[in-house]
């Protein structure tokens, strides 16, 4: 656990900006912890982001899944806080976020695969979630006969699973933070952070210093460069991920879940009045590439019409297919909580793709972390800065 607290809010100069706690990014991820801090009672934080909009990062490209099918332990207890939380979200924030509990089918293509489900279905289970079960071929055949089902030996399926709009959950968030005193700069770049023999003291941004004694880092794919500042070596990498909206399209149920196809990564989920397609392209390179690059359409719709023949069908507009960043992380884990040789600087970094489905959470575990000192909802040493020096990472195979 990890034993950091909140520093005194200390004036450090009489007219400088000041705030409790000050979140560079403004993500959903620091929306969350800026809605979960201000609700735990915190009257100053101050979210910086250098965008003239939030969203711009790689929140308004995710695809919106949220899921609790992982396989190690942490992921799971992450989702058990975030899916809750996203299902009783406009009741607790008067906001939508759009959650759509349509399920994710796992559909496996070999034994393997279906004993690597069944043993994260097991810890699913005992961690106390409920809507998971396996599913029987002739199941997953008899509910999507759409689906090429030749090579299917079964799979998994989660009911809680499903979809939220990264975009109205962010601004849901970081709007009831608002409402509640923490305040949100944008076209505002942090571009130092001070430091005396205590810790941090103050962030530098192009609107100014800021004299706080808290600082988390929640630039996302960019995370590393806001480490460096203070002389940490985050290892998170930038890597690109493209998602094909497909033109309406009515020979598929919009009812479905996300579908996995685990032969090779496919998956795809309905979007509007068409569907949302994403494979994981094994050939990408880490690197800050947002271009889409347009010979992937031609990749992912093959992979599409040989697990679902009837996309043969299906029309695509290149110019509406985008490409966004994951930001990775060796064990593909987040990086959360206190960096002890930096006292008042706090991480929230590599997500690996899981940002917006454990946003909730992290807020949580985060806003717990620098008002007590610890936090109940996880085991956080597991995902410490330290775990990489320490040789304690833990690996996370389910993704997608
Ligand atoms: C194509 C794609 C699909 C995805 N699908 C899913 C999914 O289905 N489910 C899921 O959970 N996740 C998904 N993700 C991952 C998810 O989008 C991210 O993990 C999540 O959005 C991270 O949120 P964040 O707030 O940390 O980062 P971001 O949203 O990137 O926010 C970081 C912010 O920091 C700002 N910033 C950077 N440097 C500075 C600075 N110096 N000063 C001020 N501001 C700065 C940036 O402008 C940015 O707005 C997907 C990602 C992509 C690209």
């Amino acid at each position: 656990m990890t034993d950091v607290k909140l520093g005194p809010i200390t004036m450090l100069v009489s007219n400088m900006e000041t705030a409790e706690v000050a979140i560079i990014g403004g993500g959903i991820v620091a929306s969350s912890i800026a809605y979960h801090l201000t609700a735990a009672g915190c009257k100053n934080v101050l979210v910086i982001e250098r965008e003239s909009a939030q969203g711009k990062g790689s929140t308004g490209k995710s695809m919106g899944g949220v899921r609790a099918q992982f396989s190690t332990p942490v992921n799971i207890q992450m989702s058990l806080y975030s899916i809750p939380f996203y299902a009783s979200f406009e009741e607790r924030l008067g906001h939508p976020c759009g959650y759509r509990p349509q399920g994710y089918l796992f559909c496996a293509t070999s034994d393997a695969h279906l004993k690597y489900l069944r043993a994260n279905y097991e810890k699913q289970i005992s961690l106390g979630l409920k809507d998971v079960r396996m599913i029987s071929a002739p199941e997953i055949r008899g509910n999507f006969p759409q689906l090429r089902s030749d090579d299917i030996v079964g799979g998994s399926f989660c009911s809680s699973d499903g979809f939220v709009d990264p975009y109205s959950a962010m601004i849901g968030l970081m709007t009831w933070a608002a409402d509640h005193g923490a305040k949100l700069w944008k076209n505002t770049t942090v571009t130092g952070v001070q430091q005396d023999r205590n810790g941090v003291t103050a962030v530098e941004t192009t609107r100014g210093t800021v004299s706080t004694r808290n600082v988390v880092n929640c630039a996302g794919a960019w995370a590393t460069s806001i480490a460096k500042i203070v002389g940490i070596d985050l290892p998170v990498e930038p890597l690109r991920r493209m998602l094909v909206p497909t033109e309406p399209f009515d020979e598929f149920p919009h009812t479905a879940p996300m579908i996995i196809d685990m032969s090779n990564g496919f998956h795809f989920r309905p979007e509007a009045r068409g569907f949302l397609l994403a494979w994981n392209d094994p050939e990408e390179t880490p690197g800050y590439k947002i271009d889409f690059e347009p010979s992937f359409i031609e990749k992912i719709l093959t992979r599409a019409a040989d697990r679902v023949p009837v996309f043969e069908n299906l029309a695509v507009n290149p110019k509406r297919a985008w490409a966004g960043l994951y930001e990775m992380t060796p064990d593909h884990h987040p990086v959360l909580g206190a960096v002890p040789t930096v006292p008042g600087f706090f991480l929230a970094n590599g997500f690996s793709g899981h940002g917006v489905m454990h946003a909730p959470a992290t807020g949580k575990i985060l806003a717990e972390i620098m008002l007590n000192g610890k936090t109940d909802l996880i085991d956080a040493s597991l995902l410490s800065f330290s775990r990489f020096a320490e040789g304690r990472m833990i690996e996370e195979t389910a993704l997608l």
